[in-house]
């Protein structure tokens, strides 16, 4: 018989807490109790098949992508992958174009003699194949680079990341436009990463597997604070790390995002499976589910994606907001849980970071091998 204080306890059961505890199980050969507050596994990277066949993210498009081999091996343990590859398209004037700004986009949105002349430009200041995040880019001397810079922070981020962010791209932390640099490049896909694709039977499945092990008792329904009093030998906590604290310090901002899903009775809705509108609309994306698995149907469904602030007891928590402020208030949290010696946070919400879901698979394998090193 096992009591409380032989049993892990993991709260989340996104990417982050299945690995931990899908490692501490089979690893480890522990008992793990793994609890989440929602109906369904995987978090916000939960996805379903629907009535038409088409499998749904319920909560925006997950695209799968990593340079790290570590987290892709480890993956592939339990998914095959598909050969997709993202690319987004965005209107700019009108013109359905390539995002990240690219070469073809330069000569897609500007006449020829124009495009040529500023191609010449870049790649006199600019290397071949590299990434310019735009604040950077935006620093240029020559009149005809000011411009294009101008253009690319008009058109694709000002309005962009005012309707994502809710302030201009000058006050978001410069990692974040940094993820969709200007792109010295013909290359159109959105990652360069080694690895990328869509797990083929999806994300759900996945950490289904990772959680199906005789060590791993899942319960669904269930808030942390059921549990609170109940003594365990460690607790993995991947929820909001200020909730865990009964935000004694002040809540920690999230910006949450709202999907308005239509289905149309056609077989495709547009021409890719992300087309971003940074100049016109109140939602910034439109995402059309089919493409990712090639899903056949004569129906589709589309999800409209608009950005609000996270609001507890409203809506969900996406995206922290990497800021100094927040990440000091942060930072009077971490400190806090230091006094928890057997409580671990991890994931967006545990280490409020805005990781992709490689960052957080990483996390835990590198957690657990602190753990597993150091007992
Ligand atoms: N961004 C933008 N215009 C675009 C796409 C992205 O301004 O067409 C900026 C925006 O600030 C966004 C950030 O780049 O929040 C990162 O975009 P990404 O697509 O990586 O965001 P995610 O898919 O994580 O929401």
């Amino acid at each position: 018989m096992t009591t409380d204080n032989e049993i892990n306890l993991v709260v989340g059961a996104g990417f982050s807490g299945a690995t931990i505890a899908n490692l501490i199980a089979e690893e480890l050969g522990e008992k793990v109790l793994v609890i989440d507050k929602k109906d369904h596994i995987a978090g916000n990277c939960y996805d379903y098949r629907d009535k038409n066949g088409i499998m749904i993210h319920k909560y925006g498009s997950h695209i799968f992508h990593t340079n790290l081999e570590n987290v892709w091996k480890y993956l592939k343990k339990f998914t095959d992958f598909n050969t997709y590859m993202h690319k987004v398209v965005g209107y700019l004037d009108g013109i359905e174009t390539h995002i990240p700004f690219n070469f073809n986009t330069l000569y897609d949105v500007f006449p020829q003699s124009l495009a040529k002349r500023l191609e010449e430009k870049l790649l006199d200041v600019f290397e071949i194949n590299t990434k310019v995040p735009i604040l950077e880019f935006q620093k240029q001397d020559d009149d005809d680079l000011k411009f294009l810079a101008n253009y690319v922070y008009e058109k694709i981020f000002l309005h962009y990341t005012t309707k994502q962010w809710g302030v201009s791209p000058q006050d978001v932390d410069g990692a974040v436009t940094a993820r969709v640099p200007v792109y010295l490049s013909k290359d159109n896909r959105y990652f360069q990463d080694k690895y990328q694709g869509i797990p083929l039977e999806g994300y759900t499945k996945v950490v289904e597997k990772m959680l199906n092990h005789k060590n791993i008792t899942l319960k669904l329904n269930t808030e942390y604070k059921e549990l609170k009093g109940k003594y365990f030998k460690r607790v993995f906590f991947t929820g909001p790390i200020d909730e865990f604290y009964d935000y004694k310090f002040g809540q920690l901002p999230y910006r949450s995002v709202n999907f308005k899903f239509e289905t149309y009775d056609k077989e495709y809705y547009q021409s890719n499976a992300c087309v971003n509108y940074p100049c016109n609309y109140d939602f910034t994306r439109i995402h059309e589910y089919k493409y990712y698995l090639d899903d056949k149907s004569d129906k589709t469904v589309i999800a409209k994606e608009y950005s609000e602030f996270f609001e507890l007891g409203k809506n969900e928590r996406y995206y922290p907001i990497p800021k100094d402020e927040n990440k000091a208030l942060y930072e009077k949290y971490l400190e806090e849980s230091k006094k928890d010696t057997n409580v671990y946070f991890l994931g967006r919400l545990g280490d409020y970071k805005y990781y992709d879901m490689d960052k957080a698979i990483a996390r835990a394998l590198d957690l657990f091998e602190e753990i597993k090193n150091n007992g």
